[in-house]
């Protein structure tokens, strides 16, 4: 059986996934805003990019 855990035991380092400091409690798994918001800008901008599938017409103003 493979084992995952680390060599020395510990949970997973957290450690920041834009720049990979020391994450901060308050901005997990980031270590500060700055770090969290590049994160989400990306993410979102992705998203962008991929149509919704849950649109259900209610702002659609043909059906007004
Ligand atoms: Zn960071």
């Amino acid at each position: 059986m493979t084992s995952l855990r680390t060599p020395d035991g510990r949970n997973r380092a957290a450690v920041c996934p834009e720049c990979g400091a020391s994450a901060e409690i308050a901005y997990q798994p980031f270590c500060s805003k700055r770090c969290a918001d590049l994160d989400l800008h990306r993410w979102l901008s992705e998203g962008y990019g991929i149509p919704s599938a849950e649109e259900d017409g209610e702002a659609d103003p043909s059906y007004l």
